[in-house]
């Protein structure tokens, strides 16, 4: 070890220490910022949508809210009024697929036939399960 190094060290070691650990500090507060952010458009989209029906877009992404920690959609029959609450982790679409865009492609159960089902709506995101019953058409069931 070259002479001076270890006073270097002694120098500027922790001032690079408490640098690396204020940086990590922020990006940890970045992420979290970004989370609460993502509920906060979260909750903002789901009152619009249960309060007045939409308008669905703009809406949050499929990534977006799974890393908001909202990873059900809940969903309404327009016809029969069945409500059934999605997951959205296992929704084969491309994460930074907008939410509204998965309504084409939901259908109720007890109302389709054959090729046809009557449109469906979207009600609400939230963290939980909030509807047990599964009585919903998967988006990547068939095409
Ligand atoms: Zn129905």
């Amino acid at each position: 070890m070259p002479m001076g190094t270890r006073s270097r060290e002694g120098i500027w070691g922790g001032q690079v220490r408490a640098a690396k650990m204020n940086a990590e500090h922020a990006r940890q507060r970045a992420i979290e910022a970004a989370k609460l952010r993502v509920r906060q458009m979260a909750r903002a989209w789901s009152l619009r949508m249960e309060g007045y029906g939409g308008p669905a877009q703009p809406s949050p992404t499929i990534g977006q809210c799974l890393n908001g920690g909202l990873g059900w959609l809940d969903v309404e029959c327009n016809r029969c009024k069945t409500r059934a609450s999605l997951p959205l982790d296992a929704i084969r679409r491309p994460r930074d697929t907008p939410i509204w865009k998965l309504e084409a492609a939901l259908k109720c159960r007890s109302c389709r036939k054959g090729r046809y089902a009557p449109p469906v709506h979207m009600i609400k995101l939230t963290a939980t399960q909030e509807i047990t019953s599964y009585q919903w058409v998967h988006p990547d069931e068939e095409r």
